[in-house]
């Protein structure tokens, strides 16, 4: 027993060896394993039903706002993708191609999608006759491909990787700043309300946005590691699409116009900032809104009182399911609790309760909260909303933990020695007046590889839609190189 639970325990520690840590607690939680083909993971089945959480979340939200699913092919034509001239620069050194097909060279190269807009958009505008045809919205839940030659971090960094894409078409510039804030609030929501991460909601820098979009918003998490995960982004691609692949309607007055589009991906990243968020160095730590076992039962008994004990644990499970928890009864004779205790420890389950024949004989239930094993003893009678009470009060430690991280790391500097200086000692974000030009970015990034991933926006409507905030006083100088600043910037290293 002693070398089986030596096999399950985390051996690295997240505060030494993030890296190492976060890769053990992946595989051993049971999440992914490695492929046999470098940049690619294999989704196992408890990391899958995560996925699977925050499909269900999301796609519940976009069907209440109105977007059909579709599926298209993960194969586009080279003439297809050429047709916006910004996506095939920006997505050609990551492009995986298809040269043949059987024995047969293909007389046009296929590309292995990188995002899906080149491939959607004839169709959408195929599709796109009248005024009453917008808004036109379209959501595909696939995986594309990235051929990055980095290093494997399983759901951070893959060459492929699970995403839903949206893809809308509006007849009005406005309303399409419209359908951008509602998907940007989609994603802030799976991560506050599904992964209890707060986030930071921003615009990405104009030197830094999707390859031919307007504006790129972006939802930004901070990991307790220091550095940023850009969370979800949702672009406001203008007119550049619609005009390279000839989205137009005939408008009430029967004027032919062309539309706006946008573009939103949420990918499985989610998944690595749920798991660098909360785990720690026993192994997964999930709130119980995404945990697909919310709370489980360990009986714990002699040969005497085994049957007394299993009844009532039956009866506790039964009420519990019937609640709507999702709860697992562990009556395994093979493992003693003390396997169980460590095992489910490992995999996350947010909720213990131990049933010995004491809890029987006092009508009690033993509480355990996995985050800091807060223990403590309930009547059975209540139990349903006892757990409900418990589960709720798992989901604000985690949350305030990293809301605590996330307020705690947010420092102002204002020059470029403070801003590296500050990010070499902490990590975090730092927020500094800019004067826009990339070159005092660059300064930052080559000395210490941190960027601007984040600019704050002024507000979300109006003329000034997805403009970046300004500096509140007004005479701000850049905190690079002293020019005039009219704009705020969050520096960070990023994932
Ligand atoms: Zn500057």
């Amino acid at each position: 027993m002693s070398d089986e639970s030596q096999e399950l325990g985390i051996t690295e520690s997240k505060s030494h060896k993030p890296g190492e840590w976060y890769a053990e607690v992946v595989q051993k939680a049971g999440l992914a394993d490695y492929a046999p083909m470098g940049g690619f993971i294999v989704t196992k089945p408890r990391g899958y039903a995560l996925w699977e959480q925050i499909q269900d979340a999301l796609d519940g939200w976009f069907k209440e706002t109105g977007v059909d699913n579709v599926y298209f092919p993960m194969f586009i034509p080279e003439s297809f993708l050429e047709r916006e001239k910004d996506i095939v620069e920006g997505f050609d050194p990551e492009v995986a191609w298809v040269t043949q097909g059987g024995h047969d060279e293909l007389e046009e190269r296929l590309a292995v999608r990188p995002t899906s807009e080149s491939i959607i958009a004839p169709f959408m505008a195929d599709w796109t006759r009248s005024h009453r045809d917008l808004p036109l919205r379209l959501n595909q839940w696939c995986s594309v491909v990235r051929w990055e030659a980095t290093e494997t971090k399983p759901f951070f960094r893959t060459k492929e990787f699970m995403w839903q894409e949206g893809h809308t078409a509006h007849a009005t510039n406005e309303e399409a700043w419209e359908e951008v804030w509602t998907r940007l609030g989609q994603y802030e929501r799976v991560y506050e309300d599904v992964l209890a991460i707060p986030v930071l909601r921003g615009k990405k820098p104009e030197h830094d946005k999707f390859p031919g979009a307007d504006t790129t918003t972006t939802v930004e998490a901070l990991m307790p590691d220091g550095k940023s995960v850009q969370g979800g982004t949702s672009h406001h691609l203008g007119q550049s699409f619609a005009e390279a692949f000839d989205i137009t309607y005939v408008d009430e007055d029967e004027e032919e116009r062309t539309a706006y589009t946008t573009s939103w991906g949420l990918s499985w990243r989610a998944l690595g900032a749920l798991v660098m968020t909360h785990s720690d160095d026993q192994g997964l730590v999930l709130p119980p809104t995404i945990a697909p076992t919310q709370v489980v039962i360990v009986p714990i008994w002699q040969e005497d009182t085994k049957e007394d004990v299993l009844e009532y644990s039956e009866s506790i499970a039964d009420d519990l399911e019937a609640a709507g928890f999702r709860v697992e009864l562990d009556d395994r004779d093979e493992r003693n609790p003390g396997f169980k205790f460590n095992e489910h420890e490992l995999n996350g389950v947010p909720l213990r309760l131990e049933i010995g024949p004491y809890e029987v004989d006092d009508a009690e239930v033993t509480l355990v909260h996995r985050p800091d094993n807060e223990e403590s003893v309930e009547d059975r009678e209540e139990i349903v909303d006892t757990v409900d009470d418990h589960l709720e009060t798992i989901y604000e430690k985690l949350y305030d933990t990293a809301a605590e991280n996330l307020e705690n790391n947010i420092r102002e500097a204002d020059s470029p020695e403070e801003i590296m200086g500050t990010i070499g000692k902490h990590g975090g974000y730092v927020k500094v007046p800019w004067c826009g030009d990339p070159a005092c970015e660059e300064a930052i990034k080559e000395k210490v590889s941190a960027e601007i991933v984040m600019q704050p926006l002024e507000d979300q409507g109006g003329t000034t839609a997805g403009a970046p905030k300004a500096p509140d006083d007004e005479d701000a100088t850049c905190a690079v190189c002293g020019e005039p600043a009219d704009q705020l910037a969050y520096f960070a290293k990023s994932y």
